[in-house]
């Protein structure tokens, strides 16, 4: 069940993918149905605010009226950042299910644990690993081709250098 799930969240992700964001996929289930799903935008939107869960959360929000997320799960390919893991226990959303961990900034245990602050009137319940290597492998493939992608464009701009004509 938690797999069916993340492959729609690697689906959001990939979405992101295709528009050159960093690839962070998610949906929130309740009732055993897909209320809501949600794909990174930030560069798009010019948004700090435009990360997969955000959108997702507001998209749940809306479906149930109410700014409680009791009785859903969320699955995200990537470990949430502060920013979401605050909003996530704000929202009481009970259960996450994590595709991957991001050392570099998650806070569901990474660099924090945001989801499970005993003194926090909410805990999240955590599943993490779920497609682990899809969803990093999805991250990396990105990653790399960015880098190349960078290479590329530093290589063009010195050939153009080379090009233009020394003035003296
Ligand atoms: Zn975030």
């Amino acid at each position: 069940m938690d797999e069916k799930y993340m492959k729609e969240a690697l689906k959001q992700a990939k979405k992101a993918y295709q528009m050159g964001e960093t690839p962070i996929g998610c949906v929130i289930v309740y009732e055993d149905r897909i209320i809501a799903r949600g794909y990174n935008r930030r560069n798009t939107e010019k948004s700090v605010f435009a990360h997969a869960e955000i959108a997702a959360m507001k998209k749940a929000t809306k479906k149930l009226g109410d700014w409680r997320l009791e009785g859903c799960t969320m699955y995200v390919t990537l470990e949430p950042c502060q920013m979401c893991a605050g909003a996530i226990v704000q929202a009481r959303i009970p259960n996450i299910v994590i595709g991957c961990m991001n050392p570099k900034a998650g806070c569901a245990g990474s660099i924090l644990n945001l989801l499970n602050v005993p003194e926090f009137n909410h805990q999240v319940h955590i599943i993490s690993g779920v497609l682990e290597k899809e969803c990093s492998e999805l991250m990396s493939s990105f990653f790399r081709e960015l880098r190349t992608k960078k290479k590329e464009e530093k290589k063009r701009l010195r050939l153009k250098e080379a090009e233009q004509p020394v003035n003296d």
